[in-house]
């Protein structure tokens, strides 16, 4: 299937490694020209190199936090005009709320509420006077189903996602896009980031974990990035353009709703 994006803008957020780089990857593979970006410069370069030979594309790459206001100044200098924006950036850490301090949730909200909020801002008018752009916000599985251990990014994404329920409905008409993938347990650093913390709480062994997130999923397995990247270039798709405001669950079947 030509998903019709052939010669297009990407901006694809926290991409050196794990579901950005999925997504990368897959937009590459359809002909977009892509802005990669993640703090560390060797794994982002690594990242491009691979992507660049596979494909043939130009990969354009920003050392950088984008939680930062410089971070998202440096990106948005290199590319102002992208038809399609994936946000992105790394969880929360998990724990007790009890032990959360003001500036904890402030971090949290900063890089996975206000972050892609603002990334929008800079970009959305350009697609609307396009006619084109696609707007894919990398959330979780918590913002439907909360994840005790992780209260900061419960709360935090649920933000983004009432957001962008609201500006969705208003900018469609000129055939601009928002929506959320919400990823349930992916093979990537994270998940194993995540269960090492848990290791250390429950006295259990990091791979006893795995072992059991794994058995609990309705897949019998944990997702990988490129199956996360194809959900996210068809978002991007020039096909998908009736498809707006929605959160995509990608979870194995754990979510247990009818709807
Ligand atoms: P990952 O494998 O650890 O990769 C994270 C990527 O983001 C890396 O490229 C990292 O590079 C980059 N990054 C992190 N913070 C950044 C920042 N401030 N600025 C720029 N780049 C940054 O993580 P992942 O599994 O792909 O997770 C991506 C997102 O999905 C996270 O928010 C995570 O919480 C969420 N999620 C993941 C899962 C899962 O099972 N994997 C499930 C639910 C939700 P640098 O460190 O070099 O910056």
């Amino acid at each position: 299937m030509d998903l019709g994006i052939r010669g297009r803008r990407a901006i694809v957020c926290a991409s050196s490694k794990g579901l950005g780089l999925g997504c990368a990857q897959q937009l590459a593979r359809e002909g977009v020209e892509l802005v990669m970006l993640a703090r560390g410069q060797e794994a982002l370069e690594a990242a491009a190199a691979a992507i660049r030979a596979e494909t043939g594309v130009k990969v354009t790459t920003v050392a950088t936090d984008i939680t930062t206001p410089e971070g998202r100044a440096k990106v948005l200098a290199i590319c102002p005009n992208p038809d399609i924006l994936v946000t992105n950036a790394g969880g929360p850490k998990p724990g007790d709320f009890r032990d959360w301090s003001r500036d904890d949730w402030i971090a949290a909200v900063d890089a996975n509420m206000l972050t892609p909020i603002e990334l929008i801002k800079a970009t959305v008018d350009k697609m609307i006077a396009r006619k084109f752009g696609r707007i894919v916000n990398i959330t979780s599985a918590s913002v439907k189903q909360p994840i005790e251990s992780l209260g900061m990014s419960n709360g935090a994404r649920a933000g983004l996602t009432g957001f962008v329920a609201g500006l969705a409905r208003q900018i469609i008409s000129h055939n601009v896009t928002i929506n959320n993938l919400l990823p349930g347990p992916f093979a990537t650093d994270r998940i194993l980031q995540t269960a090492a913390a848990r290791a250390k709480d429950s006295g259990q062994t990091v791979d006893e974990i795995l072992n059991a997130r794994m058995a609990a999923v309705p897949a019998k397995r944990f997702g990988t990035p490129a199956e996360f990247g194809q959900a996210c270039a068809f978002l991007c798709s020039a096909s998908a353009g009736f498809m707006t405001g929605q959160n995509l669950v990608l979870d194995g079947g754990i979510y247990p709703g009818t709807l």
